[in-house]
């Protein structure tokens, strides 16, 4: 059962997520890591694992945070890892939906068993595909159904918003010159002012940034944009 089943290793500790990987990859499980806990949360939501392995203290975000926030958007099974044994964090874990939890230090074998057994007790919400999800900050998009959310709010955009938005999310933290997003949204044969790039930019801010009171769009002087958490 181990076939192909890809397994996300959240740990910030190095030691420990080589450990982690080299054993799980023994047994056949196909592993990735991530140490910083922001970019876990968004990598949970939009590559797709089987199962995540989830340390709880990690830089920016930590697991009980991160727990909670892919709780709203996704059922993949969670584990925990807790550093203490301390009886409040199981709590919460299990109470933010976390499928079970581990305290360190453990026994590799004792954390085989319980991987197994979670996902034999796993069935997929094969009823409510969401697709492909975009997710930076607060912010998720889902292209299958051209819906933008922040804080589970619907962010009503123009269609030439939503393309604009969608090019930044596709090519997150990169910086975007105004001709890149001129020619992507606007398409190749476009003759008008390209201070409509800039327009739009402004309309998405005042939309996203503004509404929401969280910076997400970044300007690069005399570059061009780029969004980024
Ligand atoms: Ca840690």
């Amino acid at each position: 059962m181990t076939e192909n089943v890809r397994i996300f290793i959240v740990e910030d500790e190095r030691r420990i997520a080589r450990f982690l990987q080299m054993e799980l990859e023994h047994e056949g499980f196909i592993t990735s890591t991530e140490a910083n806990g922001r970019r876990a949360y968004e990598r949970i939501l939009q590559e797709q694992f089987d199962l995540v392995l989830l340390d709880l203290m990690l830089p920016d975000m930590d697991g009980l945070e991160i727990c909670k926030s892919v709780r709203k958007l996704s059922d993949v099974p969670i584990i925990m890892l807790t550093a203490k044994d301390d009886i409040e964090d199981k709590v919460n874990g299990l109470d933010i939906g976390a499928n079970d939890y581990l305290t360190k230090p453990f026994a590799i074998q004792e954390l085989l068993a319980r991987i197994r057994s979670v996902l034999r007790n796993h069935r997929p919400e094969s009823d409510t595909p969401e697709g492909e999800i975009l997710v930076v900050k607060d912010l998720v998009m889902y292209p299958a159904r051209y819906e933008v959310k922040v804080n589970d709010e619907h962010v009503d955009l123009t269609k030439k918003e939503y393309m604009l938005l969608e090019y930044l999310l596709r090519n997150k933290r990169t910086v975007l010159t105004r001709d890149q997003i001129l020619q992507k949204v606007w398409g190749y044969d476009y003759v008008g002012d390209t201070n409509v790039v800039d327009v739009y930019i402004r309309y998405l801010r005042a939309k996203i940034d503004e509404h929401f009171g969280q910076k997400y769009i970044y300007t690069l002087r005399g570059v061009g944009y780029a969004i980024k958490d």
